[in-house]
C-alpha cells in the first residue's frame, strides 16, 4: 500500500509542484494513515509511524494508553541517540477530529487544501511530517547531534486525553517543542489556558401537567434558572465560559423531572478558573434551595494551563532559529489546550510551534506549502542550535 501511494504522490508531483520530502511525507500520511476515523482508532497510522521512526534509527516504544482509554493504539515514544550532550523533545499528535476520512488533498495556489468535503488533517499530520523530516535531515547531513526524543500522542483532540497517561519519567529532555498550532511558521504559542468541564444534573418532581402542576418541580425551568444566573461567554480578558449542551426530554403533559446541562470554563489563571467554579456551585445550591429540585454539580478539571516567559530557554532558542531562517516571530497565548499543557505540568518546559495550517477542525482547513516545507528545516535548526 505505502509504495503504491508514494508512487501515486510522486507521479502527481506536477500537481504538488516542487514537492519536498517534508511535503511528500505529509501527503503520504494523509493518504495512508486513513484509519484515523475516530480519535481513538489509529492503529494503522501508528504502525506506519513506528516503522518510519525505526527506519530512521530510533528506538521506539508504544505505551498501553490505547487499552486505558478504549482505543487501539498507544502513545509512541522514540529516541534517536546522539553523540553530543543534552536532550530535546519534539511532539505532535496522531489523531485528528471527525470528518478526517478519505481526504483528497490538492494544490490551490500556495496552499494544500482538501476537496472541501473533509478536513485536511494538517492538524496535526503536518507536525508529524515536520518532525520526521527534521530527523531525516539530521541523519542525511551527518551532523553530530544530542539525544532527540520524539513523542506522538493519541487522543489529543478529546480533552488532551492521550498525554494524561504518559510515563513522564521516560523523558530526559528539559524543554519540548509541540508542533501543533495554527498560523504561519514563526508563530510561537507560549501559553494555554486551564480548563474544566462543568455539568449539572437537575432532578425535579414529575406530576400531571394539567391536574396537579403545583405538585411538580420542573427540571427544565430549574435548569434555565441556573443558566440565567451564571455568566457565559467572555468572562474577563483571560477567561471564557461556554454552556453548550442542554438535554431534557418528556411529554408536554408531565412536569419534566430530569435535565442535564454541560459546558466548560477556560482561564489563563487558576484563580479565575476556580472562582468561576465556585460561582457555578453557589448558583446551583441557591437555585436548588429556592425550587426544591435536587441539583448535582460536577466539575472535571481537564488540564492545567501554562505561560512561558520570553526569557525562558525554549523561546530564546526559537528566536535564534527564526532569525537564522529569516522568519518573523510572533509570540502569543493560545486559546486551547494541547499536549504542551501536560508537559509543562510534568516539569518539561514546552511551547507550541505553528506549521502553517489554518481553519483546522473544518473542511476549509489548509496549509501553506512553503511553511510545511520549512517546518522540517525548522526542526533541523532547533536540533542544531543546541542550547538546551
Ligand atoms: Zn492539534
Amino acid at each position: 500500500m505505502l509504495p503504491y501511494i508514494l508512487n501515486t504522490v510522486r507521479s502527481n508531483a506536477n500537481a504538488f509542484c516542487n514537492i519536498s520530502k517534508c511535503c511528500e511525507c505529509f501527503l503520504v500520511h494523509l493518504l495512508t494513515v486513513f484509519s484515523i476515523i475516530t480519535v481513538k482508532d489509529i492503529t494503522h497510522g501508528s504502525d506506519v509511524l513506528v516503522k518510519k521512526l525505526t527506519d530512521l534509527g530510533c528506538s521506539v516504544y508504544e505505551d498501553n494508553t490505547g487499552e486505558q482509554i478504549g482505543g487501539n493504539a498507544g502513545n509512541i515514544y522514540a529516541v534517536l541517540e546522539g553523540s553530543l550532550e543534552g536532550s530535546i523533545l519534539f511532539s505532535s499528535h496522531m489523531d485528528r477530529v471527525a470528518n478526517g476520512f478519505g481526504i483528497k488533498p490538492k494544490c490551490c495556489g500556495s496552499r494544500i487544501v482538501s476537496d472541501g468535503t473533509t478536513i485536511l488533517a494538517a492538524d496535526d499530520i503536518s507536525g508529524i511530517a515536520a518532525i520526521l523530516d527534521g530527523l531525516r535531515r539530521i541523519k542525511a547531513s551527518g551532523s553530530p547531534h544530542p539525544r532527540i526524543e520524539v513523542l506522538f500522542t493519541v487522543c489529543e483532540e478529546v480533552l488532551v486525553t492521550g498525554s494524561r497517561y504518559l510515563d513522564y519519567s521516560r523523558f530526559q529532555s528539559k524543554i519540548a517543542f509541540v508542533l501543533d498550532s495554527p498560523g504561519r511558521i514563526g508563530r510561537i504559542i507560549n501559553g494555554a489556558p486551564y480548563k474544566a468541564q462543568l455539568i449539572f444534573e437537575v432532578k425535579g418532581q414529575p406530576s400531571h401537567a394539567g391536574n396537579a402542576p403545583e405538585k411538580g418541580i420542573n427540571a427544565v425551568v430549574t435548569s434555565a434558572k441556573v443558566l440565567s444566573r451564571i455568566r457565559d461567554g467572555r468572562l474577563s480578558p483571560s477567561s471564557t465560559a461556554n454552556w453548550a449542551s442542554f438535554e431534557a426530554k418528556g411529554p408536554s403533559n408531565v412536569v419534566n423531572a430530569y435535565a442535564i446541562v454541560s459546558g466548560e470554563v477556560r482561564s489563563a489563571t487558576s484563580e479565575e478558573l476556580y472562582a468561576y467554579v465556585e460561582e457555578f456551585r453557589k448558583v446551583c445550591a441557591d437555585v436548588a434551595q429556592e425550587t426544591g429540585a435536587e441539583i448535582i454539580p460536577q466539575v472535571n478539571f481537564n488540564y492545567e494551563g501554562f505561560l512561558i516567559e520570553e526569557s525562558r530557554p525554549s523561546i530564546c532558542l526559537m528566536k535564534k532559529v527564526f532569525e537564522k531562517m529569516q522568519i518573523p516571530v510572533i509570540i502569543e497565548r493560545g486559546g486551547g489546550g494541547m499536549d504542551a499543557n501536560r508537559l509543562n505540568t510534568n516539569g518539561i518546559e514546552a511551547i507550541g510551534l505553528a506549521t502553517g495550517y489554518a481553519q483546522n477542525h473544518s473542511s476549509s482547513e489548509y496549509i501553506e506549502k512553503d511553511d510545511l516545507i520549512r517546518s522540517g528545516e525548522m526542526v533541523e535548526n532547533i536540533i542544531l542550535t543546541r542550547e538546551y
